[in-house]
């Protein structure tokens, strides 16, 4: 039994090498704002989901730190089984006074959160629309609901429209969307969508992982920043807010379903109280400091326009999520090597990831680069780009 489990993982691994697809952990050994000791070697991170440095920031340590002293290591267990920790409650109720929702409930991961909320919300007999660059986690989501699934061309309104003539064949609609596409960083149509919602008596789900802290005037995300109603409202803790865990916010009724029957708020461990204190001390520098997602949005328009001057593939955007589009798996990895080899580390991004074709490197930035650091990391960029014939000799003007 043993040798043929791991001759089949050994046949599955053999294969991913083969097509440039196998993933390796890569070790983090020491880490000091947006620099690091990657696998040994000193490295500039532009991989991170940690937009505004805040996973290091003294006050959101120093709350990590207390809530170990007053709450110890973990929460112990599903809060509707062990009991819910005071600093939840009083995350869920600063969150929903946040957004200006009614409540908001937690869970333990963005994963779980859509995993669970999504079957809580649409089973046999409904109709879920899902745009074709959803994250996985939406996608897993949705296959466990069991509901009738159209998958919408990337942002198309018009597709997602067409997909929803025979509405009336279905009891509910659920309209699911990243708001920032997490390896292409445009943003959803929302306002479009919210419209589209509204009109066909559908149900507005946006997972805005990658907005909250980033986008909206006081950091609230992609639908604050569009002033589209959203019901559904998820985010996670964990990436500008640099600490770990996910909520939905939306009314009272809904919340309360969810917490009865989301299976993985029910049946898992809530976050720990670290990451809780971590993510309310977080949330008050988001919400207190305007300035720092200004500084972020400068750093990624520099960044952006810098690789753009040089000649690369990258999209417009006003997201810190740069794709920077080199189509095939192997010259990614090939690309990301020496970028590394030079001490600067960009995500390789292969499919499944993304669509076949599209392997990219995933260049985010954060309000913690200083302009300095940008521009060094652009020469690099521009020699590897020149060196691997990505990128035009003449363009470089590095
Ligand atoms: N949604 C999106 C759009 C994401 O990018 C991610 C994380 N990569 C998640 C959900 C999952 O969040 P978490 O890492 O907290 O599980």
């Amino acid at each position: 039994m043993a040798a043929s489990l791991d001759d089949f993982c050994a046949a599955g691994l053999a294969d991913l090498e083969a097509r440039g697809l196998r993933r390796r952990l890569r070790r983090i050994d020491r880490r000091e704002g947006v620099r690091a000791c990657l696998d040994g070697r000193p490295a500039l991170l532009l991989g991170s989901n940690s937009y505004l440095g805040l996973e290091q920031h003294p006050r959101v340590r120093e709350a990590a730190a207390q809530a170990v002293a007053e709450w110890g290591a973990g929460s112990t267990g599903s809060r509707l089984t062990t009991g819910c920790l005071a600093p939840h409650a009083a995350l869920e109720r600063e969150i929903a006074e946040w957004f200006g929702a009614e409540a908001a409930v937690l869970f333990g991961s963005g994963y779980l959160a859509n995993v669970g909320a999504i079957p809580a919300l649409a089973g046999r007999g409904d109709l879920i629309l899902s745009d074709a660059l959803n994250h996985a986690s939406l996608i897993d989501g949705v296959r466990l609901s069991r509901a009738e699934t159209r998958i919408y061309r990337h942002a198309d309104v018009a597709h997602a429209q067409a997909l929803l003539a025979d509405r009336g064949a279905f009891r509910h609609c659920l309209l699911v969307t990243d708001g920032v596409f997490s390896m292409d960083g445009d943003l959803a149509p929302l306002t479009a969508l919210a419209a589209l919602a509204e009109e066909h008596d559908a149900w507005l789900m946006v997972d805005d992982a990658h907005g909250i802290g980033v986008l909206g005037a006081t950091g609230g995300g992609s639908a604050e920043d569009a002033g589209a109603p959203v019901p559904i409202r998820m985010g996670t803790l964990s990436k500008a807010l640099g600490a770990e865990g996910a909520f939905i916010a939306g009314s009272a009724a809904l919340v309360d379903w969810l917490r009865n029957r989301a299976r993985t708020a029910i049946y898992s461990t809530a976050p720990a109280p670290a990451s809780v204190a971590a993510a309310r001390a977080a949330i008050q520098l988001v919400r207190e400091s305007p300035e720092r997602r200004a500084t972020l949005r400068a750093r990624a328009d520099f960044w952006r326009s810098g690789l753009r001057a040089l000649g690369f593939n990258v999209p417009e955007g006003i997201t810190p999520i740069v794709p920077v589009l080199l189509g095939e798996a192997g010259l990614t990895l090939e690309f990301a090597a020496r970028l590394e080899a030079e001490g600067v580390f960009a995500t390789p991004i292969r499919p499944p990831t993304v669509p076949d074709g599209t392997a990219r490197l995933r260049a985010t930035v954060s309000a913690a680069h200083s302009e300095a650091e940008l521009r060094e990391a652009l020469a690099t960029f521009g020699h590897v780009g020149r060196a691997l014939g990505v990128i035009p000799a003449e363009a470089d003007d590095d």
